[in-house]
């Protein structure tokens, strides 16, 4: 079965006082966050990590990006894809991306905020809402099973 994770960075793989720093000085990754997060993934057998952050609109040759990059590798983890968004309508670009690749038979996503995601009924039922990934909650009050899942597992790991 073909799981795929959409990816936040900012308030998932880091928090307001997280102290490391980008290359260019912006709010770093924490380590222990990524690991929890490749712990999570490895109990699956096939996952894509799609990158639904708004780091993505950084080019790949930019320093924050390569340091992105090699904190996911660092646990095992690489980016398979990102979604597009169209005026920071990040729900919509997850269904686009869905479309696209309808080799994904289920997935969750992993955000600290909300944006236009309850206006998709799908979403919204595997929106886990983070603050800092090993505090997380269920944005639906009727989750998917696979939420649920993914959710227990963050617990285990953290
Ligand atoms: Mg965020």
């Amino acid at each position: 079965m073909k799981f795929a994770v959409f990816l936040d960075i900012d308030g998932v793989l880091n928090t307001r006082t997280t102290c490391e720093h980008t290359p260019d000085g912006y709010t770093g990754i924490d380590d222990a966050r990524v690991e929890i997060l490749a712990k999570v993934i490895k109990k699956y057998e096939s996952v894509d990590l799609i990158l639904s952050s708004d780091w993505k609109r950084m080019s790949p040759e930019e320093a924050d990006y390569i340091y992105l990059c090699s904190k996911l590798e660092k646990y095992g983890l690489h980016l398979s894809g990102k979604t597009v968004d169209h005026w920071y309508n990040r729900g919509e670009g997850i269904c686009k991306y869905l479309e696209e690749h309808p080799e994904i038979e289920d997935f969750v996503i992993l955000d600290d905020n909300q944006f236009e995601f309850k206006d998709f009924e799908k979403l919204w039922e595997r929106l886990l809402i983070t603050d800092g990934i090993e505090r997380v909650k269920f944005a639906s009050n009727t989750p998917a099973i696979e939420t649920i899942i993914f959710r227990d597992y963050i617990k285990l790991f953290s």
